[in-house]
């Protein structure tokens, strides 16, 4: 689980993150929506450890994270420009993680085989990332942040690249798949359909603070506010 308690960050003079305050239960798939520039990206790395809240705070499991590198919090990171290694084949790319955990190879490559199963790729290990399409890179790339088994999987902008229907397909099946392993998702998106699509909850940000929070359901048809019936008008 995840809680930001009054997380602040500042840019200079620009706030990004303005006292926020979220809860993200155990097996949720919690959406973030709003406008550019709106603190996003921000809410993801601040919760991942690449930058530091200026006050309030990040707690994982109930611990506070001050402190705690990156790649000791136990969450996956998935951007939009998934920045698979073009040099290694599937298989290298996904075992990136397992191998970086000192596992032995034997045991690496068994994940990798289930991992691949899950995304759909079942049996792709040698083929070169090069010569997939946008959709089975992206695949790849979640089958890569999957790979540590994270308590909190954040998503940034998943499908950005991706065309429309495929946008659709993959956020049905990514919802599925995070229910069938129980995955804790946090993921931004701006696109409100695929929000809608794949979430339990959505969280829609107005200048670095929640404007709202409720099932997609209620948002849809109780805006709390002017902004939110405006941002789910425009963006319609
Ligand atoms: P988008 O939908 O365009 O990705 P976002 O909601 O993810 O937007 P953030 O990237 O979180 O927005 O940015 C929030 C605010 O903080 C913006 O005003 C942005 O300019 C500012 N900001 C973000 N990162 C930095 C940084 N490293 N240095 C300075 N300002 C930053
Ligand atoms: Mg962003």
């Amino acid at each position: 689980s995840l809680r930001l308690d009054a997380v602040t960050v500042r840019f200079g003079r620009r706030t990004a993150l303005d006292a926020v305050d979220l809860d993200v239960a155990e097996h949720e798939i919690v959406c973030v929506l709003g406008p550019s520039g709106s603190g996003k990206s921000t809410l993801l790395r601040t919760v991942a450890g690449l930058t530091e809240p200026d006050a309030g705070r990040v707690l994982l499991a109930g611990r506070d994270q001050r402190g705690v590198a990156p790649h000791r919090r136990g969450v996956g990171l998935m951007f939009q420009d998934h920045q698979l290694f073009p040099t290694r084949d599937v298989g290298g790319n996904v075992a990136f993680g397992p191998r970086m955990r000192g596992e032995t190879r034997a045991r690496a490559e068994e994940r990798v085989a289930e991992l691949l199963e899950l995304v759909g790729l079942p049996g792709a290990q040698r083929r070169p990332v090069a010569a997939l399409s946008g959709g089975e890179q992206q695949r790849v790339a979640l089958a890569r942040a999957l790979a540590p088994s994270p308590g909190l999987l954040m998503l940034d902008e998943p499908l950005g690249q991706l065309d429309r229907s495929l946008r659709e397909r993959l956020v049905v099946e990514l919802r599925q798949l995070f229910r069938r392993l129980g995955t804790t998702v946090l993921a931004v998106t701006h696109d409100q359909g695929e929000a809608f699509a794949l979430a339990d909850r959505v969280v829609v940000m107005e200048a670095g603070r929640i404007a709202q929070t409720g099932s997609p359901v209620d948002v849809w048809l109780r805006p709390a506010s002017e902004f939110v019936a405006r941002f789910l008008g425009f963006t319609n």
